[in-house]
C-alpha cells in the first residue's frame, strides 16, 4: 500500500494535481477569513458620519463616512469613539451613530457627538434625604428623574452615560472620575433637597461651581416652567462639582420634607415636564 502511494506521488501528473489541491484548499481558507473579517467588521448604517482627527466633537472633521463602509476598528477610546480604517483612510468616528439609520453627519446637530454623563444623586445604602413621614426616599426620585432625562437625550443621538442606573451605592469619588475619565462635554447630577424637616421650604435650584459650568447653569435655569417656585442659579459646593473638571450642574428639584413639593416630586407627570424641559435646554445649550 504504502509502496503504491510513493510510486504514484513520484507520478508527474499526480504531483501536479497534488498541489493544485493544497493551492485551492489554502486560498479557500483565505477568502473564508477575509469574508469573516467583512461580516464580522461593523457597517455604516447611518447616512453618513464624521471622521475625526481625534476622539471628541471638537476636533476637525476630515471627511464623510458614507453609509455602508465596512470599519476596521483600530482602537477604542474611554468615550466610545472608535479609531477606525476604511478603505485607506484613518480617522475617530462616535461608534453610538453607527447603526442610526436617519443619522446624517452633514444635517446634524452637536448634541450628536456630545458626551453626557447623568448622575442619579446617592442610591443603595445610600437613601439620600427622606420625606417628612419617612416613607419616600431621594434615591428613588433621582433615579426615575434621571432615567426620563436619559431617554430625551439618547433620542437626540447624544452618548450619555449613567453614574448609576439602578439601586446601588456610587460614592462621590467614582462619580466625579468617571466624567473626567470620559471627558464628558457635561455631567448633570439629579437631587431632592431637604430643610431639615420643617417642611416649609419649597421651590428648586440650579447648582453650578466653576466657570465652565455658567453657560449651561442658566440655559437649564432660563428653559424651567415649572409648578414649583424657582430659586434660581446658586453656587452650590459640592463635591460632584469642585471635584469635576468637566462643566457640571446640579439639579435640586424639589424639597422631599415639604408636603406640598412631595407631591409633585412622586408624580410622574412632574417628572416628565422636569425631563422635558431640561432635554430642549441641553439640547439648547449645544446647539445655540
Ligand atoms: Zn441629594
Amino acid at each position: 500500500m504504502i509502496k503504491q502511494i510513493w510510486i504514484d506521488f513520484k507520478n508527474a501528473p499526480f504531483r501536479i494535481w497534488l498541489i493544485r489541491g493544497i493551492i485551492s484548499v489554502i486560498l479557500l481558507i483565505m477568502l473564508i477569513i477575509e469574508l469573516a473579517r467583512l461580516i464580522s467588521s461593523p457597517k455604516v448604517e447611518a447616512e453618513s458620519l464624521n471622521l475625526r482627527n481625534a476622539p471628541n466633537d471638537q476636533s476637525k472633521i476630515i471627511e464623510q463616512v458614507p453609509y455602508g463602509q465596512h470599519l476596521k476598528i483600530i482602537k477604542s477610546s474611554e468615550n466610545n469613539w472608535w479609531y477606525v480604517k476604511y478603505n485607506n483612510h484613518k480617522g475617530w468616528i462616535a461608534s453610538w451613530l453607527l447603526d442610526k439609520k436617519d443619522y446624517n453627519s452633514k444635517n446634524s446637530n452637536k448634541i450628536d457627538e456630545a458626551t453626557i454623563v447623568i448622575d442619579p444623586g446617592h442610591g443603595g445604602s445610600d437613601s439620600g434625604t427622606l420625606s417628612a413621614n419617612q416613607q419616600y426616599m431621594e434615591k428613588t426620585y433621582t433615579l426615575k428623574m434621571a432615567n426620563k432625562v436619559v431617554s430625551r437625550l439618547k433620542k437626540m443621538n447624544a452618548n450619555v452615560i449613567m453614574t448609576r442606573d439602578s439601586d446601588k451605592y456610587v460614592s462621590l469619588g467614582q462619580r466625579t472620575r468617571l466624567s473626567n475619565y470620559v471627558k464628558a462635554d457635561l455631567f448633570v447630577s439629579f437631587h431632592f433637597d431637604s430643610a431639615n424637616g420643617d417642611g416649609n421650604a419649597s421651590g428648586f435650584g440650579v447648582y453650578k461651581y466653576h466657570p465652565n459650568a455658567d453657560g449651561v447653569a442658566n440655559k437649564v435655569n432660563e428653559g424651567f416652567d415649572l409648578p414649583l417656585h424657582s430659586r434660581g442659579v446658586s453656587m452650590g459646593d459640592y463635591y460632584v462639582l469642585r471635584e469635576n473638571k468637566q462643566p457640571a450642574i446640579l439639579l435640586e428639584m424639589g424639597f422631599m420634607d415639604s408636603n406640598h413639593d412631595l407631591q409633585y416630586i412622586r408624580s410622574d407627570s412632574y417628572q416628565e415636564t422636569v425631563a422635558n424641559q431640561v432635554g430642549k435646554s441641553i439640547n439648547k445649550y449645544f446647539n445655540e
